[in-house]
């Protein structure tokens, strides 16, 4: 039942009441800034930047030592699961907000911003807080999602002297999920098409590898000036800064490097779960795909995987990989 025009009053009055609140007291990083935790962020994010972890190319580079990577901001203040027991019983006032929303019909909910500000380096020993105040909330608003209210938050870093390091905002849409078209009882030229999978944008720079897919082949972005192998294609060599890229033919072998099951939330139009990994090719380059024919349980880091062209459906072709052998 959509809220009356009083009803939802009502309910713009009672979300008004928290712009400006904490969501909760600050949270103290459960670790100090660290080498080790700088090490791991800058082995998954491929980040070679010495100053990260050689204290002499820090110190040549100007620093009084190592330095954390900035974007590691949010990482120093991460809380483990003890968050994700769900929002039937709110902890605090973001969950409060939310809770509303979600008992008027406002039930879903999705990330749609965020942004980051780095006021200084942190080093080893930093001891970062995070302050997160619920800043404003926006009128009712049509989205292709459904209808519903943006929630931004703001969260403000402090060092151990209180002084500010960073700042991050973010953006969520509370919405009341649009309705399934209903099928048509006789199941005739009325009825909802199924949804299907969701296709992948194909633009200047990657339209002619899904192309490449859709004839069977995996192909591997290759740089004709330096021959550096690359994937997802780009328009730019990040070696040698050639724009002349031409591709090999991936033999399609590689091994699990990591990976994920997928079981909520539920999409429509896919098999669940769903396993995605990301897969070392032997070429040398990893792409992100799904693992198929295999049950979850057996997935594993290191399993070896050949790639498989599926047609998905309506004659579109997606790369997957099965167990090898
Ligand atoms: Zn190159």
């Amino acid at each position: 039942m959509p809220l009356s025009q009083a009803q939802k009053r009502e309910l713009e009055a009672k979300m008004q009441e928290f712009v400006g609140l904490p969501i909760s007291e600050p949270k103290p990083g459960r670790d100090a800034v660290n080498e080790p935790m700088i090490r791991q962020w800058c082995d998954a994010m491929a980040d070679e930047n010495p100053i990260y972890w050689d204290a002499a190319a820090a110190k040549e580079a100007g620093y009084d030592g190592v330095v954390a990577p900035p974007t590691m901001l949010q990482a120093w203040t991460m809380q483990g699961f003890e968050m994700a027991e769900g929002y039937d019983v709110p902890k605090n006032n973001e969950h409060r907000l939310h809770k509303l929303l979600t008992d008027h019909g406002y039930t879903s909910v999705v990330a749609t911003n965020t942004d980051q500000g780095y006021t200084r380096y942190l080093a080893p020993g930093d001891v970062v807080t995070a302050n997160t105040v619920i800043e404003s909330i926006s009128e009712e608003k049509a989205t292709a999602l459904g209808i519903g209210y943006f929630i931004n938050t703001r969260t403000t870093f402090t060092d151990q002297d209180g002084d500010e390091v960073g700042w991050l905002t973010f953006r969520v849409l509370k919405f009341v999920p649009q309705q399934q078209p209903q099928a048509a009882d006789d199941g005739g030229a009325g009825a909802a098409a199924a949804p299907g999978i969701i296709r992948p944008p194909m633009g200047h720079d990657n339209g002619w590898w899904w192309e490449l897919v859709q004839d069977g082949v995996l192909a591997i972005q290759r740089c004709n000036g330096c021959g550096a192998l690359h994937h997802p294609p780009r328009p730019m060599c990040n070696q040698c800064r050639s724009m002349d890229m031409g591709h090999v033919e991936a033999s399609g072998r590689g091994t699990v490097h990591s990976f994920t099951v997928i079981r909520h939330p539920q999409f429509p139009g896919y098999d669940m779960p769903i396993l995605a990994a990301l897969i070392d090719l032997e070429e040398g380059t990893r792409i992100v795909s799904n693992v198929v024919d295999c049950r979850p349980e057996d997935v594993h880091i290191g399993m070896k995987v050949t790639c498989r062209i599926d047609e998905v459906e309506d004659g579109f072709k997606l790369p997957v990989f099965v167990p090898a052998g």
